[in-house]
């Protein structure tokens, strides 16, 4: 972290010594092949994430961004892997963001009380993960039923949860306006007509995902999570949150990779020397710790820019979004190196960090949606007449 508050340090610590005694390389590799974490250490996760309370309301725990991406960033790096708690924190925002909280206190009690989130989030679509607003799967009424329509992929938990946080278009709006109408469903997923089937993904594997269609699906109206106003706007402003979190994780495994690779350089000798002294491995080092710096600078610009609302926030998230993931990646494709065979091999911890980290590259807006919204930003910014 570049700079941190004073209760900030003990957040820190905190963090660090419940990652470095649970995040051990074998548990890692076990979680990493279960695909998931123990019950026992998601509560423990919630119970730490509780302890503390830095809004003005404590019973919710960590609510600032910036010591929330604290958090994913340590345990990342303690890992070296991408954990499931990055996306909790993004579920739930977004059911704070789009409910009341009379409506749906009952979905945080049950995180707080387990560590489990009880609901997958479906908003990504086969037919366009980028281009949110072509979003197809949709609600509308026949007959007098409320019908659920649609195909939804990368949902996170979406075979396990007991609840489905669906985006869906409001297909009975005549009037949707400039945007189409968005709105939120908190759904069982033991409805008729709900599908889920696993996808094998190369990396993030602790984070299971499936695709899920919806074909038919009865809704109760009550499963509509009421403060839908704003749709696509609201949860484009949340989805800056959910880039700060998935960049606080490259940034974490960054710094796993860049450590794994120091010790390697200086424990293995090659022609009789270290190869921590051989100018290109040094040069690799010094270019990893430079991304380094720059990524943690980069981050916590952008999320001064949310939590002071500036007026460049959109674009300094997207240029955050654009600049650490690939970085991130880039100093873990070094530390391979480094690392020579042995990197390369499924047991080395640099080469999950190299398949966790290529993900981020794609997931919560890809590299080249963050240049689509940077550069008219750009343009604007440096317009003369
Ligand atoms: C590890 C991982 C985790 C994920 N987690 C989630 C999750 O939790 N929830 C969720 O809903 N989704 C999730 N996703 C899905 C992710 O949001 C989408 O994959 C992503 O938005 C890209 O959409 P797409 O795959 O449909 O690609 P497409 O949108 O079809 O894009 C394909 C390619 O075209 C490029 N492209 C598209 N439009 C443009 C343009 N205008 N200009 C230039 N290039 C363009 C893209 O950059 C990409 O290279 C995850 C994906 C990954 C890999």
């Amino acid at each position: 972290m570049v700079c941190i508050a004073e209760n900030q340090e003990k957040v820190l610590l905190s963090f660090r010594t419940f990652g470095e005694e649970v995040f051990t390389p074998e548990n890692v590799s076990q979680w990493t092949r279960d695909q998931g974490l123990p019950d026992e250490v998601v509560k423990r996760f919630a119970d730490l994430y509780y302890s503390f309370g830095d809004g003005a309301d404590s019973s919710h725990g960590l609510t600032s961004l910036s010591s929330r991406a604290l958090v994913v960033e340590e345990l990342s790096r303690c890992a070296g892997a991408t954990l499931p708690f990055q996306n909790d924190m993004f579920n739930l925002e977004i059911i704070e963001a789009f409910s009341e909280e009379s409506e749906t206190a009952w979905v945080e009690e049950e995180y707080r009380q387990t560590g489990r989130i009880i609901c997958a989030l479906a908003v990504s679509e086969p037919h366009g993960g980028s281009d949110t607003m072509a979003m197809q799967t949709y609600t509308h009424t026949v007959d007098g039923r409320l019908i659920l329509d649609g195909r939804k992929t990368y949902v996170n938990n979406g075979e396990y949860a007991p609840y489905i946080l669906v985006a869906a278009i409001d297909g009975d709006d005549p009037n949707p306006g400039k945007y189409p109408s968005l709105a939120f469903w908190l759904i069982p997923r033991n409805l008729e007509g709900i599908k889920a089937v696993p996808i094998t993904k190369i990396g993030q594997s602790m984070m299971p995902f499936a695709s899920i269609s919806f074909d038919n699906v009865e809704l109760k109206p009550e499963y509509r999570l009421s403060n839908s106003v704003g749709g696509f706007r609201k949860l484009f402003r949340i989805l800056e949150c959910g880039r700060v979190f998935s960049c606080a994780s490259s940034i974490g495994m960054a710094q796993a990779a860049m450590e794994d690779a120091v010790a390697y350089a200086q424990s293995r000798k090659a022609f009789g020397v270290q190869i921590g002294r051989f100018q290109q491995v040094e040069q690799m080092l010094t270019d990893m710790e430079v991304r380094l710096m720059n990524m943690r600078m980069m981050m916590a610009a952008a999320i001064r820019s949310i939590e002071t609302d500036d007026p460049e926030r959109r674009l300094t998230v997207a240029l955050m979004k654009r600049y650490v993931p690939r970085a991130a990646f880039e100093v873990a494709d070094d530390a391979m190196q480094i690392l020579g065979g042995v990197g390369y091999t499924e047991n080395s911890r640099v080469s999950r960090i190299w398949q966790d980290c290529r993900g981020n590259q794609i997931a919560e807006g890809t590299d080249q949606i963050m240049v689509r919204i940077a550069a008219p930003l750009i343009m604007d910014k440096y317009r003369t007449n």
